[in-house]
Protein backbone atom coordinates (compact mmCIF):
# COMPACT_ATOMS: atom_id res chain seq x y z
CA UNK A 1 0.00 0.00 0.00
CA UNK A 2 1.39 3.55 -0.80
CA UNK A 3 1.48 6.05 1.29
CA UNK A 4 -0.11 8.82 -0.14
CA UNK A 5 1.03 11.54 2.61
CA UNK A 6 4.46 10.98 1.14
CA UNK A 7 3.88 10.88 -2.56
CA UNK A 8 2.12 14.51 -1.83
CA UNK A 9 5.41 15.85 0.41
CA UNK A 10 7.53 14.31 -2.48
CA UNK A 11 6.30 16.35 -4.99
CA UNK A 12 6.11 19.56 -2.87
CA UNK A 13 9.68 19.42 -2.54
CA UNK A 14 10.21 22.09 -5.32
CA UNK A 15 9.31 24.10 -2.43
CA UNK A 16 12.11 23.80 0.08
CA UNK A 17 15.31 24.94 -0.80
CA UNK A 18 16.44 24.40 -4.27
CA UNK A 19 18.55 26.98 -5.21
CA UNK A 20 21.55 25.43 -6.81
CA UNK A 21 22.93 28.53 -8.91
CA UNK A 22 21.98 31.60 -6.83
CA UNK A 23 21.56 35.43 -8.33
CA UNK A 24 23.51 37.55 -6.68
CA UNK A 25 24.45 41.67 -7.13
CA UNK A 26 27.47 41.72 -9.26
CA UNK A 27 29.14 44.74 -6.90
CA UNK A 28 28.31 42.70 -3.46
CA UNK A 29 30.19 39.82 -5.15
CA UNK A 30 33.48 41.65 -6.08
CA UNK A 31 32.98 43.82 -2.65
CA UNK A 32 32.84 40.17 -0.90
CA UNK A 33 35.31 38.70 -2.86
CA UNK A 34 37.71 41.63 -2.06
CA UNK A 35 37.31 40.73 1.62
CA UNK A 36 36.09 44.04 2.22
CA UNK A 37 33.43 43.09 4.36
CA UNK A 38 32.99 41.36 7.80
CA UNK A 39 30.42 39.26 6.22
CA UNK A 40 30.87 35.25 6.32
CA UNK A 41 29.06 34.47 3.41
CA UNK A 42 27.54 36.17 0.38
CA UNK A 43 24.60 35.01 1.01
CA UNK A 44 24.72 37.34 4.63
CA UNK A 45 26.05 40.09 2.96
CA UNK A 46 23.68 40.59 0.07
CA UNK A 47 20.79 42.84 0.34
CA UNK A 48 17.56 42.02 -2.06
CA UNK A 49 14.62 43.21 -2.79
CA UNK A 50 12.54 41.00 -5.30
CA UNK A 51 9.27 41.29 -6.98
CA UNK A 52 7.12 42.33 -9.61
CA UNK A 53 7.01 44.95 -11.96
CA UNK A 54 4.56 45.81 -14.97
CA UNK A 55 6.57 43.60 -17.37
CA UNK A 56 8.10 40.63 -15.36
CA UNK A 57 9.63 40.41 -11.70
CA UNK A 58 13.42 42.37 -10.60
CA UNK A 59 15.72 41.56 -8.39
CA UNK A 60 17.44 44.83 -6.78
CA UNK A 61 20.51 45.61 -4.83
CA UNK A 62 19.32 47.47 -2.07
CA UNK A 63 23.04 48.04 -0.82
CA UNK A 64 24.14 49.86 -3.62
CA UNK A 65 20.76 50.58 -5.59
CA UNK A 66 21.28 48.60 -8.95
CA UNK A 67 19.32 45.88 -10.98
CA UNK A 68 20.33 42.75 -10.42
CA UNK A 69 18.32 40.73 -12.92
CA UNK A 70 14.85 41.77 -14.22
CA UNK A 71 13.02 38.65 -15.94
CA UNK A 72 10.53 39.85 -18.66
CA UNK A 73 7.76 37.62 -18.89
CA UNK A 74 5.97 38.13 -22.52
CA UNK A 75 2.66 37.13 -23.24
CA UNK A 76 2.71 34.17 -20.84
CA UNK A 77 1.75 34.88 -17.39
CA UNK A 78 4.44 32.19 -15.24
CA UNK A 79 3.04 29.84 -12.61
CA UNK A 80 4.40 31.39 -9.34
CA UNK A 81 3.53 28.69 -5.73
CA UNK A 82 3.28 31.27 -2.69
CA UNK A 83 2.95 28.61 -0.35
CA UNK A 84 5.41 28.31 2.51
CA UNK A 85 6.43 24.83 3.35
CA UNK A 86 8.60 23.80 6.36
CA UNK A 87 10.79 21.01 6.22
CA UNK A 88 9.48 18.32 9.24
CA UNK A 89 12.31 17.98 11.72
ZN1 LIG B 1 24.95 45.00 -4.45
Amino acid sequence: MKDSSLDSKEKLDYLLYNINKPIVCVKCADEFSNSSTDYKSLQSYSNLDVGYTDLGLQIWCRRHEVNVCHLKFGDKQPEADFRCLEKIK
